[in-house]
């Protein structure tokens, strides 16, 4: 299903199988056409999108800054319909944000925030957001040590596993008349007479050619160094943007947990239960390393730990670790901001070279990579002058469960070495 012979010509062209790379398949297919391949260098999800944090969500703290609202309020849409297209792969999750005792003006904060949340959520939203007692949270989280914490809110949003929802969206496109091939590295872009040659290197080693009007780069940290590669000049500069997840023994958490660090860093780390494990995450910090090698480093697994054990009077040591997996968020660089606050809004960057239109996306999210993927299809209608509409939101164009390839187990797919 995964591993389609390569075609010499097809209209469109799809790099990288993450979630934006099988969103963009599934989007054309969804249209009526079959006229589309996509190139995985390694397996699907293989990049970020197994190394995400899991949420399908508006993203409370992006409403920090005014100019996400829109985003905010994209991906909110997007959560409650993949709530409703693949319930079985994404579900609510209640989230509690307590607040510190000595960040009490600060509870007024996530109080509008919340009330704005719930707002842009509008009527499709899951349940509102609440105030709750502290005797509450300590019930349901006994280890925590409620009494650093002023007060304490609870809120809703989506969780998923991420590689699960990569090979829903691949199987549905494959069944709708998709086609991918998974160990297909690209490895040069050519401008031709009909769009595009494209030089592919083959599992068996050797190089072959597939010639396309339509390119779609969803390499993430990888897009703008084959650009480079190819001598086409980059339409944006990005940066790579680390962060690392540490997966326990499940400590019983039933609810996802917001926790300031204790370091004035204004960084909130996530405690979650996911799939049987306490998922433990993240941080952020640029990263100029080996983009095929993105592992943890132990300043990050100390930096995790001393939050952890900072709330938790059930302290974590590096022995208690049983996994730990590094994503990067690819952000398109604005000299403006500082790094947590680069827009996490994706663009993207069009070269157009006589009848071949390239477009490389920039930035994204496992929340909106159905949107994007739409904006994407448009825009190429608009260029192809033609009007076929997608239909990914409509749950006849998902496969269920049991059509879908069988997922890596966790242990397959991410536990990586801990270093000393
Ligand atoms: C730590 C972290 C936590 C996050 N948490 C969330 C979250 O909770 N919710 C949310 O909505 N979003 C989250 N995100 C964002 C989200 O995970 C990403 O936006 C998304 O996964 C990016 O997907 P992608 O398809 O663009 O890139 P990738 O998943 O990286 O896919 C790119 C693919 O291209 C392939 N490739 C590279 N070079 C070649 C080549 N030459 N030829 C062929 N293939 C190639 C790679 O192997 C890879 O599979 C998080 C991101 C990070 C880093």
């Amino acid at each position: 299903m995964l591993d389609a012979p390569l075609p010499s010509r097809v209209r469109v062209l799809v790099l990288g199988g993450g979630i934006h790379g099988v969103g963009v398949l599934h989007d054309w297919v969804s249209r009526g056409y079959r006229d589309i391949h996509l190139l995985e260098k390694n397996t699907l999800g293989s990049g970020t999108s197994s190394k995400s944090t899991k949420l399908i969500h508006g993203g409370l703290r992006y409403l920090e800054q005014l100019r996400e609202m829109g985003m905010v309020f994209e991906a909110l849409r997007e959560r409650s319909l993949l709530l409703r297209v693949a319930p079985d792969l994404v579900h609510p999750l209640e989230l509690y944000f307590p607040i510190l005792q000595e960040e009490r003006i600060s509870a007024w904060k996530i109080k509008i925030g919340l009330t704005l949340y719930d707002r842009l959520a509008g009527r499709a939203g899951l349940t509102p957001h609440k105030k709750i007692p502290l005797s509450q949270v300590k019930k349901q989280i006994p280890s925590l040590q409620v009494e650093k914490f002023s007060t304490a809110f609870s809120f809703w949003d989506g969780q998923t596993d991420d590689l699960g929802l990569v090979y829903r969206v691949a199987a549905s496109s494959v069944e709708l008349g998709g086609k991918i091939s998974q160990h297909h590295q690209v490895e040069r872009i050519l401008p031709c007479a009909e769009g595009w040659r494209v030089q592919v290197r083959t599992p068996g080693g050797d190089v072959q050619e597939i010639v396309t009007q339509y390119i779609i780069n969803c390499l993430g940290p990888w897009a703008n160094t084959l650009l480079q590669m190819s001598d086409i000049p980059v339409p944006y500069e990005a940066v790579n943007n680390k962060g690392s997840h540490l997966l326990f023994k499940d400590i019983g958490l039933r609810v996802g947990l917001f926790l300031p660090s204790l370091q004035g860093d204004g960084r909130i780390v996530f405690a979650l239960p996911w799939e049987g494990y306490t998922l433990v995450g993240t941080t952020e910090s640029l990263y100029e390393g080996n983009l095929d090698d993105v592992q943890i480093d132990t300043k990050e697994i100390a930096y995790l730990l001393s939050v952890w054990n900072a709330y938790f009077s059930t302290p974590f040591g590096f022995s208690d670790i049983v996994g730990t997996f590094s994503g990067l968020r690819w952000l398109p660089l604005d000299a403006k901001h500082s790094l947590s606050k680069i827009s996490r809004e994706h663009v993207l960057g069009e070269t157009e070279i006589g009848k071949g239109l390239l477009i490389t996306l920039y930035g994204g999210k496992l929340t909106t990579y159905r949107s994007l993927a739409e904006k994407i299809g448009d825009r190429l209608m608009l260029h192809a002058g033609e009007k076929n509409q997608s239909c990914t939101h409509e749950p006849k164009m998902w496969v269920k469960k049991e059509q879908a390839p069988p997922v890596p187990s966790l242990q397959q797919r991410f536990y990586t070495a801990i270093p000393e």
